[in-house]
């Protein structure tokens, strides 16, 4: 399919049946897969054919999905898990180990910015944070001998920055490492990473991949084009024999093309188990079928609900890359032309008081902890998230007690705004 559209491999691709199959990806309701002779079985464990033994490691229903992604992000294979977390997990996972150094963009997830700086660290694994805005210099001046990776989110949650991704890579590659990309609030659609020099892609399915609230899973997706070879000192795990898989070598037997997808199929799947379910994997599907009509939908609302609020005399700013006056602007217009994502956030000039006030009065945008979701919510993290945590501390961490996150849903725009409106008219003044 690599030939047809973004807006054709969204409803078509991964998946190509042949005569008197099933129309629709079948969800293969099955944990294990029957051989006639121990032999046929043996070939698949010694990874000289491929098929399926056991859904842990694979089950079509999940490869067809994951064949979709990777041909959405333009690499060359790709792998689903059972949740964002999982995915970003695995893919630094899958080359660092005790000892090794990570260098990632301090405006990420909280999630993952747990995951990096306190899960992995008790893994021997430790992290220099950057400011997303270092120059090259500043970026060169984080790596280590012993840096294995480089992580950013294109467009961070929640605090909206945007990644450079080219000067990111450039810096990468300068020290012989994957720049790994979690492409989630933009989805393939709006950027694909892989074309500005990413060598992993991540997901959260969860979020506009899946789009409708429904599932939560997460997926990575490899360029093919990090050429691991180059550094055998640095990945042992790629480039020397693997003793617990037979003595397989991944990158010599599957080449730049393969090999990260496979060891971290065979290897970290079948050890840790973080299986996406077949079924999981078929509602993704539904939601992908849509992702190109659904997207510049979300875009279009935020993008109109971010120009309203700007406007508004109650609100001290807003945060959005498509606006004009946003710090990231101009990155935004390189690398995602046609719109990131359909979140928002903004500022209340009455703080704390203002922010219950407004989110008690919305009547469609409804409150939640999460976001890309087909209907609008909304969070006040001072509230919620944070609420532990006091004005001045949340002033310093950026996050001020008046902050709303507002993720622009599929309605229409003109009711979405004068709900807004009708929750800060009841704000006194
Ligand atoms: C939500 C999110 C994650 C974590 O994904 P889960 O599916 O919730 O585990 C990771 N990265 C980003 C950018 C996210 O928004």
């Amino acid at each position: 399919m690599s030939n047809y559209s973004m807006n054709t491999k969204c409803v078509q691709a991964g998946y190509t049946p042949g005569n008197g199959e099933p129309r629709q990806i079948p969800i293969v309701q099955s944990t294990t897969f029957k051989y006639a002779t121990s032999e046929d079985m043996g070939k698949l464990f010694d990874l000289e054919a491929s098929g399926y033994f056991y859904t842990r490691l694979q089950n079509p229903t999940n490869d067809y999905v994951a064949a979709k992604i990777a041909e959405l992000e333009g690499g060359t294979a790709a792998m689903l898990t059972s949740s964002g977390q999982a995915a970003n997990f695995f893919a630094l996972f899958n080359i660092c180990e005790c000892g090794s150094h990570i260098v990632a963009s301090s405006s990420i997830y909280g999630g993952t910015f747990n995951l990096i700086a306190v899960t992995m660290a008790k893994m021997g694994i430790t992290v220099t944070f950057v400011s997303p805005d270092s120059t090259e210099e500043e970026l060169h001046a984080a790596f280590q001998e012993n840096t294995r990776a480089m992580f950013g989110e294109t467009i961070a949650n929640p605090a909206l920055t945007v990644l450079d991704i080219e000067k990111f890579a450039k810096v990468a590659h300068a020290h012989g490492v994957p720049l790994i990309v979690d492409n989630t609030f933009p989805t393939p659609v709006n950027c694909r990473p892989i074309e500005w020099g990413a060598d992993i892609v991540t997901h959260s399915t969860t979020k506009y991949m899946d789009g409708h609230g429904a599932a939560v899973g997460g997926a990575i997706v490899d360029s093919g084009k990090f050429d691991w070879m180059a550094y055998p000192d640095k990945y042992p795990g790629l480039c020397t024999p693997d003793e617990s898989y037979h003595g397989v070598n991944y990158a010599e037997k599957f080449g730049k093309e393969g090999a990260f997808i496979t060891k971290c199929t065979v290897q970290l799947m079948r050890d840790l188990g973080c299986i996406q379910s077949p079924q999981h994997a078929f509602i993704l599907n539904l939601g992908l079928e849509s992702l190109h009509v659904r997207m510049p939908r979300h875009v279009e609302n935020a993008q109109a609900v971010a120009e309203f609020l700007q406007k508004h005399p109650k609100v001290t700013y807003v945060n959005y890359s498509g606006l004009p006056d946003n710090k990231y602007y101009a990155l935004a217009q390189k690398y995602l032309p046609n719109g990131g994502c359909g979140v928002v956030s903004f500022e209340l000039k009455g703080g704390r008081a203002a922010a219950e006030i407004f989110m008690k009065n919305l009547k469609l945008a409804a409150i939640e902890t999460h976001v890309a979701d087909a209907r609008t919510c909304c969070l006040n993290p001072a509230t919620s998230t944070h609420r532990q945590m006091t004005d001045e501390q949340l002033v310093e961490a950026g996050i001020p007690a008046g902050l709303i996150r507002l993720s622009c849903g599929l309605e229409d725009k003109a009711d979405l705004i004068a709900d807004i409106e009708q929750a800060l008219d009841a704000i006194s003044e």
